[in-house]
C-alpha cells in the first residue's frame, strides 16, 4: 500500500514547543511504516500561512494525488489541522481525498472516529446506489419476463405502432409503413443491390421515413420486422406475440448476406451470466484474472473458473468456487451481537456530530444577533453624522455578507441530520444477507455487490478464495469486534519518538 506525508507546522508551535517540520516528519515516516505504508512522496509547507491559496506545497499534494490516486491508499498528516484551519475546510478536504479513494489517517488523534464518520458517508453513498441499483434490477427483471412471455418493452420501430390490448398489455401492431420494411428485406435478400440503391428504390416508392443506408442497416438487423424478440439479457431469440413482416427464412438469409458470410449474428454477451466470479476473481499465484468456460465431456458440458495464464494450470470447477465465494460472504455476514454493538456506534456518533451540529448552530444565531445589533449602532453613527454615507454604506455591506454566510452554514448544519434509523436498519439488514442477496441476484447486481464488498477483489488459489481488503464497513465491523481499541490511540500516549 502507498501513502503520501504533507507537512506543516504552525509558527505558535515552532516558537512555543520548538517542535520542528523535521519531527513531524518523521514521526509520519514512522507511522507509515507501523500500518504498512510505502511512502512513495512527502511534501512539507515551509510557509506560515495556513491560507489554502499561499500553500504551493498542498496544491502540489493534490495534483500528485489525483495524478495517482489509483496507487496511493492514504495520506498521513500529523494532525487534522495540518490541512486547513477551519474545520468546515478540514472535512471537504478529506472528503476529496476519499473521493480518490484516499484515507486521510492522523498520526496524533484517532481515526477511528473519523473511520466512523466516514463510514456513515460512505454507508449512505454506497448503499443509497445499491437501492437504486436494486430498483432498476426490479424493472429489468419485470421487462425480462415480459420478453420471455413474447411482449416488447420498448419503443415501437418504424412499421410498427404499439397499441394497448383489452387485456392491458402493449402489442406490436404493423402502421401503413409495414410494406416498405417487407419491400426493404426482399430487396436486400436477392443480394445484388447496394444498400444506397436499396433506399433509392423505397424513396421511389414513396416509403419517406427512410434517411440513410445506416438507417437501413439497422431495420435490416432488427429482429422485431421477423416476429422476433432479442434483447441484450438473452443469447437467444424469443418468439413474439406480435405479426412478423418478413419471415424468419428471409431474415437469416438478410442477416449472412450482411456479414458477409454465413453467421448466426448472435451478438457475443460480454457479462455472461453463466460465470458472475469472473472481472473480480484473480489467480494467487500470478494475479492474472479467471474467465469461465464449459468443458465438454462425454454427454455433458462442465462449467469451470480458469486462469487466463494457460501455464499455471489453476482451473477448478464453477461450484468449488462459488461455494467458496459464497462462505466468505457468509463469513463477513456479521453476527447479530456485533451488529447491534454497530448500531449503538454509529448512533453515538450521530448524536455527538447532531450536538456538535447544534453547538454550532446555537453559536452562529448568536453572533447573527450581535451583527444585527452592531448594524442598527451603525445606523445610530449615521444619525449622529459621526460616519459618512460611504463609510456606512461599505460597513453596512460587510455585515450584510457575513450574516449571509453565517445563515448559509446554519442552512447547510439543518439539512445534513436525515433519517439515521431507517438507514441503520438498512445496512444491517443488508448486511446480514449478503451471501442471500449475491445468490438471488442477477448477473449485473452481482457483480456490483462483488465491487462494493471487495473493491480489490479476491485470490483464489485453487482451492479458497482469499481477500485483502474489504470494503471499510467490513473493515469497521471487524474494529467494533475488539471495542478496546476504540478507546486508545493508535500509539498509545507517549511520544514514539525522541530527538
Ligand atoms: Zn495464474
Amino acid at each position: 500500500m502507498k501513502a503520501i506525508i504533507y507537512c506543516r507546522v504552525s509558527t505558535k508551535e515552532q516558537a512555543e514547543n520548538g517542535f520542528s517540520l523535521q519531527s513531524q516528519e518523521t514521526e509520519c515516516i514512522k507511522f507509515a511504516v507501523q500500518n504498512g505504508y510505502e511512502v512513495t512522496k512527502i511534501f512539507i509547507e515551509r510557509g506560515e500561512s495556513a491560507k489554502t491559496q499561499d500553500r504551493t506545497q498542498l496544491t502540489k499534494m493534490i495534483e500528485y494525488a489525483v495524478k495517482n490516486q489509483k496507487k496511493i491508499k492514504a495520506l498521513i498528516i500529523w494532525k487534522f489541522d495540518r490541512l486547513a484551519r477551519n474545520l468546515s475546510d478540514q472535512t471537504a478536504l478529506v472528503k476529496n481525498f476519499s473521493n480518490l479513494k484516499i484515507r486521510t489517517l492522523s498520526v496524533t488523534e484517532d481515526n477511528n472516529d473519523n473511520a466512523t464518520g466516514n463510514l456513515m458517508r460512505n454507508i449512505i453513498g454506497s448503499f443509497a446506489q445499491f437501492e437504486n441499483d436494486l430498483k432498476s434490477e426490479r424493472t429489468i427483471e419485470g421487462m425480462k419476463q415480459a420478453t420471455k412471455e413474447g411482449y416488447w418493452c420498448f419503443p415501437a420501430p418504424v412499421g410498427y405502432k404499439m397499441v394497448k390490448q383489452e387485456s392491458g398489455r402493449s402489442l406490436l401492431e404493423p402502421t401503413e409503413d409495414s410494406d416498405y420494411i417487407t419491400q426493404a428485406f426482399n430487396l436486400a435478400e436477392k443480394g445484388i443491390y447496394k444498400q444506397t440503391e436499396i433506399v433509392q428504390k423505397l424513396k421511389a416508392k414513396g416509403f419517406k421515413k427512410i434517411k440513410s443506408s445506416n438507417h437501413l442497416r439497422r431495420i435490416l438487423r432488427n429482429p422485431l420486422y421477423a416476429g422476433l424478440l432479442k434483447v441484450s439479457w438473452f443469447d437467444e431469440y424469443h418468439d413474439g406475440n406480435h405479426p412478423a413482416l418478413v419471415s424468419k427464412a428471409v431474415f437469416h438469409k438478410v442477416q449472412s448476406i450482411l456479414d458477409g458470410k454465413c453467421t448466426n449474428g448472435v451478438p457475443h454477451n460480454k457479462q455472461n451470466p453463466d460465470f458472475p466470479l469472473t472481472g473480480i476473481l484473480r489467480c494467487a499465484k500470478c494475479e492474472s484474472k479467471f474467465k469461465g468456460y464449459w468443458a465438454k465431456g462425454r454427454n455433458k458440458k462442465y462449467p469451470y473458473y480458469e486462469c487466463r495464464q494457460k501455464e499455471c494450470k489453476n482451473l477448478t470447477g464453477r461450484e468449488l468456487v462459488e461455494e467458496q465465494f459464497i462462505m466468505l460472504l457468509q463469513k463477513l455476514e456479521p453476527e447479530e451481537d456485533i451488529l447491534q454493538l454497530f448500531e449503538k456506534v454509529l448512533l453515538d456518533v450521530w448524536h455527538s456530530q447532531k450536538k456538535n451540529d447544534n453547538d454550532e448552530k446555537s453559536r452562529l444565531e448568536r453572533e447573527i444577533k450581535q451583527l444585527e445589533e452592531k448594524q442598527n449602532r451603525i445606523e445610530e453613527l449615521v444619525i449622529n453624522r459621526t460616519f459618512d454615507n460611504v463609510t456606512y454604506q461599505k460597513r453596512k455591506q460587510k455585515i450584510i455578507e457575513d450574516i449571509m454566510i453565517k445563515e448559509m452554514r446554519i442552512n447547510e448544519l439543518s439539512t445534513e441530520n436525515n433519517d439515521v434509523s431507517g438507514m441503520i436498519k438498512y445496512c444491517k439488514d443488508f448486511m446480514s444477507n449478503l451471501s442471500k442477496l449475491w445468490i438471488n441476484a442477477g448477473i449485473d447486481l452481482k457483480q456490483r455487490l462483488q465491487k462494493l464488498i471487495f473493491p480489490e477483489g479476491i485470490l483464489f488459489d485453487g482451492k479458497k478464495v482469499r481477500t485483502t481488503v474489504t470494503n471499510i464497513i467490513f473493515g469497521c465491523l471487524h474494529n467494533i469486534n475488539t471495542p478496546k481499541d476504540n478507546l486508545v490511540s493508535r500509539r498509545g500516549v507517549e511520544p514514539l519518538l525522541q530527538e
